[in-house]
């Protein structure tokens, strides 16, 4: 009943805000961004993260990823920045306390562990024009091989660089990321990473919920986290959120804007038809003008420029 009630009075709210003070396109926009609320999501607490890399290690088993030459248990590899590729759906990087002095000695490095962000409004199947690219209903972003023509556009699209490409299969080269393990997923399972994970670093959820938790968290201990949701509005929201207790850029993450690429993409194209059909007109009025003042139909002569007038030309203009 509190609850009904409760949705009643927040839907009745809503409405009212988006209608008086509002302006349409942010009502838009929170109705949009709501409805990733119930999309499947992992919370990553950095935090937490003692850099074991068994979240790997169960990942590389799961999908059937080629061996590594270096073990998994070998911790030397964490001394070196690593990105997620086409043989390692997630890696774990170690980043040390930039501060050194005195007082920051003490601290213990940050492990955070990356994979694809299975973003809400993804710009990688936004970008891919055969749809091998797309997001499930559910919210993870999946690859089919069959639609794939291997046109890279969504490893140019992605804003965290994720999409790694075969390049070594000349006959059969795929585009591997992290699938958020949806087939598991389907059947009822966690995401290898998150079951193996002896720490707990990672919390499986839908977004909704995931985003309570951690603004729970950060509440609860203000000392540890700063208070930033990496994900929360990243790109338009992701529904791989983190948490952590330095600021993100010091940690491995982009300093990203609040626009998905792909509403800004999409803006541009719909800006591109809505405002073509102008200087088309422009044109069909000149050539209606020329054609009956018979410019058509006159021998011109015309002086033929040699590229370096052109550019002097170019350089003058300047
Ligand atoms: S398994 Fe958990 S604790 Fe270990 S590296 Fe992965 S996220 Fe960190
Ligand atoms: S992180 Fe990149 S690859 Fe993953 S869903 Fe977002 S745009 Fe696509
Ligand atoms: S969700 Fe699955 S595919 Fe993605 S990193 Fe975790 S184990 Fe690998």
């Amino acid at each position: 009943m509190n609850l009904n009630r409760r949705s009643f009075l927040k839907a009745t709210g809503a409405l009212i805000a988006g209608s008086i003070i509002a302006p349409k396109g942010r009502a838009l926009a929170e109705k949009r961004k709501s409805s990733h609320d119930n999309d499947w999501a992992c919370l990553v607490d950095t935090t937490l993260c003692v850099g074991c890399r068994k979240c790997e290690q169960a990942c590389n088993e799961r999908h059937n990823l080629p061996k590594p030459k270096i073990s998994f248990e070998e911790k030397a590899v964490l001394e070196e920045l690593r990105r997620p590729d086409e043989k390692s759906y997630t890696v774990v990087n170690k980043y040390y306390p930039l501060n050194i002095g005195s007082l920051t000695w003490r601290e213990r490095p940050v492990f955070v562990k990356f994979q694809c962000m299975h973003c809400s409004e993804p710009s990688c199947a936004s970008a891919c024009i055969t749809g091998a690219l797309h997001k499930n209903p559910e919210g993870p972003i999946t690859w089919t091989s069959s639609k794939c023509i291997g046109c890279r556009y969504c490893m140019i699209a992605c804003p965290f660089q994720i999409p790694a490409y075969e390049y070594n299969e000349p006959l059969t080269p795929r585009v591997m990321k992290c699938t958020f393990c949806y087939e598991y997923l389907k059947k009822g399972q966690l995401p290898a990473c998150a079951q193996v994970c002896p720490m707990e670093v990672i919390t499986f959820g839908t977004r909704g919920e995931l985003l309570e938790f951690a603004r729970w968290k950060i509440k609860k201990r203000p000392g540890k986290y700063i208070n930033h949701i990496y994900g929360e509005h990243e790109v338009g929201g992701t529904s791989w959120l983190y948490l952590s207790s330095q600021p993100f850029e010091k940690v491995g993450f982009p300093k990203l804007g609040k626009e998905a690429p792909p509403r800004l993409t999409e803006s541009i194209q719909h800006g591109i038809y809505k405002y073509l059909w102008a200087p088309l007109s422009l044109y069909v009025v000149l050539g209606g003008v020329m054609w009956v003042s018979g410019f058509f139909g006159e021998k011109r002569s015309f002086k033929v420029r040699k590229p370096d007038q052109i550019q002097n030309k170019e350089a003058g203009d300047e």
